[in-house]
């Protein structure tokens, strides 16, 4: 069997040129980075923004496995799949972190013959945007410690900094460090963190703006640190929000590839799916609307928390209505919803599989709660048995839930055309009422206990005193209408990342606080979140190489 990046290495690319015409893009309009990468030009929302939109559709999951369980890998082979029945769609997906991939081997661009190309680009630099990202978030920070250098007239308490540095590598030493050492002409001691760049605000904020003037609002609304008296100190208070835009002026302008059948893609921002939301930018999905009849996109996680947060977050904030849901299932990952160990999930086990559908019946419900019409589609593993599949079958079909296989991975578009006549068919015949799950004013602590109850299935939500003080000072802050962010661990609809299936009786609880203003929602964290990723004990890093002619091997 071929890898990944064997597959994709030997698909022939065509000029980026003719996969954006396909979509009436003119060469004018596209700003290239190389042959098979370009930016849209600003022009492009000028001449398209009031044409109609066209259908959006939604990519999520069940609980996954560690290993994901395809919801890339079914974006990619379901786009392929409209082109194949000659439907005008575009990908819309988020661009890949780099630190992770020389970590736990594992793509972003989709897999087998359902992925998007050059992956190696993808997956590396790119066209610079997670750079224009990450310096904009280190400008902000140095022009903070130097505020404080210089005389702290703001009063910025330093036992009170909120903004961390970012970098975009899985390096845990970064976590705790202390800065300013030296002498006086070195800065003010402080003890500082770094975080992934996929974890910094000013990628959120980036994927939630609408244009460059929204993003300089929301740059110069992040709170970076508390002064001695408590209150808020912001981005625009150090007057760094025209840099930091500069900075990012090209970076918010969407990109576009092209899968291995050429579908075109918009492949844009990558947020992470718990301190942040885990959708691709709002950019790119509101120019994709208008530039085909069909927009496919992808929310990280499963859909307690991928789906919850472009329902909750995206769509409220961008105004988009979403036309249909496409909730990806596997064996595997029912079977370990069912408490198959990770080792045995090759092995038919219909007792397990059994024991853990009630998981895709939750999330079945979940989405049926927002109105959208739901299609569940079981990404094919040539580990699956046909027993396997007609129970799953079986069980969507009998509460009128439309289902289709997907052997995307294994044969590409045309693995997903039974998938994407689903897809067609419910787009056509059941109408989308979309609202949001909670009402913006609603307390803060009442959006959290709607999303535990509705979503989660729990019995109630148990927050720490810290957490209790915090919601009190944002609201009293006026944040209390915003949305809330979840940060909660994908395996479990619960807190507890062993409660497999669809857990009951359990409480969700809720560690910690904070308001990330210029994203525009309040994180609400239950447990330990990791924001700066690790290296295992044998990294990926150990097996990627270029070769003398410049080929990259060994990325997945
Ligand atoms: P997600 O987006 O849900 O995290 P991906 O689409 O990125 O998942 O897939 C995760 C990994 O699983 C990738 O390495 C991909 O190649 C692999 N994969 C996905 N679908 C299949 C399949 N049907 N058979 C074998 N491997 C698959
Ligand atoms: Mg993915």
């Amino acid at each position: 069997m071929k890898s990944d990046i064997q597959i994709a290495q030997e698909a022939k690319m065509i000029h980026i040129r003719e996969v954006a015409q396909t979509v009436g893009i003119e060469e004018e309009d596209l700003e290239f980075y190389g042959k098979y990468k370009a930016k849209l030009s600003d022009d492009v929302w000028e001449k398209v923004k009031d044409k109609p939109d066209g259908k959006l559709v939604l990519v999520t999951a069940i609980n996954p496995t560690p290993a994901g369980e395809g919801k890339t890998t079914t974006t990619v082979g379901l786009g392929q799949a409209m082109a194949k029945l000659n439907k005008k769609a575009i990908i819309a997906l988020r661009e890949p972190s780099l630190g992770p991939c020389f970590g736990i081997k594992g793509g972003a661009a989709g897999g087998g013959y359902a992925q998007v190309i050059p992956m190696e680009d993808l997956n590396l630099h790119f066209t610079g945007d997670f750079h224009a990202i990450t310096s904009a978030n280190n400008l902000l920070a140095a022009l903070l410690d130097n505020h404080i250098q210089q005389g702290n007239e703001l009063g910025i308490d330093p036992r009170q900094v909120v903004w961390k540095r970012c970098e975009d590598m899985n390096d845990r030493n970064l976590r705790n460090v202390v800065i300013g050492l030296g002498n006086k002409m070195d800065g003010m001691v402080r003890e500082d963190h770094f975080v992934i760049t996929v974890a910094s605000e000013i990628m959120a904020i980036l994927c939630l703006s609408d244009n460059l003037k929204d993003l300089k609002e929301r740059l110069g609304r992040i709170i970076v640190a508390y002064n001695f008296k408590g209150d808020p100190v912001t981005a625009e208070e150090l007057h760094a929000t025209g840099a930091m835009a500069a900075l990012l002026k090209d970076a918010i302008k969407p990109n576009m590839i092209q899968t291995l059948e050429h579908t075109p893609a918009l492949v844009h921002g990558g947020p992470f799916a718990n301190i942040a939301h885990g959708c691709n930018s709002v950019r790119a999905t509101k120019t994709a609307l208008k530039l085909a009849d069909i927009t496919i996109t992808e929310a990280g996680f499963g859909a307690d928390l991928g789906a919850e947060k472009f329902f909750d977050i995206k769509c409220r904030q961008a105004g988009l209505k979403p036309d249909a849901v496409v909730l990806v299932a596997t064996v595997r990952a029912l079977k370990y919803n069912g408490g198959v160990a990770k080792s045995d999930l090759g092995e038919e086990n219909l007792e397990a599989l059994a024991r853990g559908i009630v998981n895709l019946e939750k999330h079945i419900e979940n989405i049926q709660k927002y109105d959208v019409p739901v299609i569940v589609t079981l990404n094919s593993f040539v580990t699956d048995t046909d027993a396997e599949n007609e129970y799953i079958r079986k069980f969507c079909e009998e509460r009128g839930c439309e289902f289709a296989l997907s052997e995307v991975w294994e044969k590409g578009g045309e693995g997903g055309i039974a998938l994407a006549e689903k897809v067609l068919e419910t787009l056509e015949t059941k109408e989308s009422h979309f609202h949001p799950l909670y009402e913006d004013d609603m307390s803060l602590k009442a959006k959290i206990e709607t999303i535990a109850r509705e979503i989660y299935g729990a019995r109630g939500v148990i927050y720490e005193p810290a957490a209790e003080k915090q919601l009190a000072k944002i609201e009293g802050m006026g944040f209390g209408k915003l949305p809330v962010c979840m940060a909660k661990n994908q395996y479990s609809l619960s807190d507890d990342a062993k409660k497999l299936g669809r857990p009951t009786d359990f409480d969700i609880h809720i560690r910690e606080v904070y308001v990330s203003a210029g994203a525009g929602f309040v994180v609400a964290l239950t447990g330990a979140i990791m924001t700066m990723p690790g290296l295992p004990k044998v990294p990926a890093a150990n097996s990627i190489d270029v070769t003398d002619e410049g080929n990259i091997i060994g990325l997945f």
